[in-house]
């Protein structure tokens, strides 16, 4: 009989994991409420539970995949409204997981100021968030990886804080395009100290890789998992992610 640790730290991604993808539907099902928007750094919320960022050029499908994740609508329209898409926005989820909404970057007629944002607030957040445990960096896969793309992924890397990229809009895609794009994405993605080595495809119009990218970021999550998982899987009631998070 192994230990519960000896189960967690098996190799099976939490994306492939039957018990991380059960925990990811319940916390994901959970209630979503913004908490906080910081238009600077002096306005950040204290530091509590894990934060988990969510980045990418506009219009690549941010906001379709946190309603999908949550399914939800409302989590897209808030940070939509005007005023509100200069910031970060804090959204907790079940107590167990604050989900923070970048602007998105790269905007062809962005102004200056979205730019100097980046290079300024983003990083200086980016670099100095001790919650912050992972970067979700979300690629339009049907369209090529942009320079604004790359800027960030060397922000990431500078920032040294861990980046998984997730493809979005894979529905537009025929499988041997998409593996096409995956071994692309992975390639760009080794030569990226900060970046994880694993990537998901997903579709917010299908819901294809939604699962698998909420039982990644739960398994990132704080607190007890929820009793039926930990008790059928006989696992500890603290979840961990084996050091995967760290950047070397
Ligand atoms: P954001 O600017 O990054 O928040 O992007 P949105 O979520 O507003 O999406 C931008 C556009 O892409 C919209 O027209 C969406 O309908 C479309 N879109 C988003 N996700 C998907 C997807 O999974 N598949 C397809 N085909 N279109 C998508």
């Amino acid at each position: 009989m192994p230990a519960p640790e000896d189960i967690i730290a098996a190799d099976i991604p939490p994306s492939e994991s039957p018990t991380w993808l059960e925990a990811g539907r319940l916390l994901f099902a959970a209630e979503c409420q913004l908490f906080y928007g910081a238009q600077k750094l002096e306005q950040l919320p204290p530091l509590a539970g894990t934060e988990i960022a969510f980045a990418g050029r506009s219009n690549v499908g941010k906001s379709s995949l946190l309603n999908a994740l949550t399914g939800r609508n409302h989590l897209a329209r808030v940070s939509q409204e005007p005023g509100r898409t200069r910031q970060l926005n804090f959204f907790d989820l079940g107590g167990r997981l604050t989900l923070v909404d970048m602007p998105g970057y790269g905007y062809a007629r962005a102004s200056k100021d979205i730019k100097a944002d980046w290079q300024g607030m983003m990083f200086n957040y980016l670099r100095g968030r001790p919650t912050l445990r992972r970067v979700v960096l979300l690629l339009d896969s049907r369209i090529e990886v942009k320079q604004a793309d790359r800027d960030v992924m060397d922000l990431l890397d500078r920032a040294a804080v861990t980046f998984m990229i997730v493809l979005t809009k894979t529905d537009g895609l025929k499988p041997a395009a998409l593996a096409r794009k995956q071994q692309e994405v992975e390639a760009l993605v080794r030569t990226h100290p900060a970046a994880f080595p694993r990537l998901l495809a997903t579709s917010s119009e299908t819901g294809f890789g939604i699962p698998a990218l909420r039982a990644e970021l739960t398994a990132l999550s704080d607190g007890p998992l929820p009793a039926t998982v930990s008790a059928e899987a006989g696992l500890p009631m603290t979840p961990t992610d084996g050091g995967r998070n760290s950047v070397v």
